[in-house]
């Protein structure tokens, strides 16, 4: 009988990308020291929530936007030194900037932000995550993810998002709704094209294939090192030190 498993989208993402990352951080859970990038996004996510539960009371945005921003700083102040100008700069340009790009635009109609969701898959294999944002218009459900980094995906990797599959299949269980689409907001380009939509399918029978897969793979103890995923180096990897002394 196999053993069960718990999966999330960026487990299987970091899977596919490294099995070795994947070891590393799920099966012996050796801990990555933080990331500027992610508290930084941190930050930029809390703020947009707090954003957009304000927002739908119709206050002004700009105003709703300044105290969203405080709060969700003061909530991360006992990581908020770690921040320095440049970095609280960087947030405040993002959230400037998805301003600019609301404000000729009608009110998004969220029902929902910062959704955690369980699925189960079948033979012990579960996921679970966390959406940014949902929006629905009619019959039509739009998930959103907000992306701080500067890299923009291309439509042929947005497509090829295990993300966006797993968020739809759980989407379609919890809503009656004919189209579901997957919205990427690339912050720091919202204003120059990084909005991108995407009609997605489900398809829940590759994804519980490839977490099929995972699942042997972790069982067989099989964690190849990926040296040429884009993110493998001293700079990106926190566990570059320990790899290279590794087989
Ligand atoms: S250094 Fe490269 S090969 Fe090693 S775990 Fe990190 S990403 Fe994988």
């Amino acid at each position: 009988m196999k053993s069960p498993i718990h999966l999330s989208a960026s487990k299987i993402d970091t899977f596919y990308n490294c099995p070795r990352l994947y070891q590393y951080k799920y099966v012996l859970n050796l801990k990555e020291p933080p990331k500027k990038s992610f508290l930084i996004g941190n930050v930029t996510h809390s703020a947009l929530e707090y954003f957009h539960k304000s927002y739908v009371n119709k206050k002004t945005s700009k105003a709703v936007m300044g105290s969203a921003f405080k709060k969700s700083m003061s909530e991360y102040k006992s990581k908020a030194p770690g921040l320095d100008k440049n970095d609280i700069m960087t947030i405040k340009g993002m959230l400037q900037d998805y301003l600019y790009y609301l404000s000729p635009r009608s009110e998004p109609k969220v029902i929902g932000t910062e959704k955690y969701f369980k699925i189960q898959l079948g033979d012990g294999i579960s996921m679970g995550g966390k959406i940014d944002r949902i929006d629905r218009y009619g019959d039509k459900l739009y998930i959103v993810d907000y992306k701080t980094s500067f890299a923009v995906y291309s439509r042929k990797e947005m497509a090829a998002s295990t993300q966006l599959v797993i968020y739809a299949h759980w989407a379609q269980q919890e809503f009656n709704v004919k189209e579901i689409y997957g919205v990427y907001i690339f912050l720091k380009h919202v204003l120059n094209g990084g909005v991108q939509k995407m009609l997605i399918d489900s398809d829940p029978d590759s994804l519980k294939s490839k977490c099929e897969a995972i699942r042997d793979r972790v069982e067989s103890d099989d964690f190849p090192k990926n040296k040429s995923f884009r993110w493998c180096g001293k700079k990106y990897c926190s566990f570059y030190d320990r790899c290279v002394k590794e087989k």
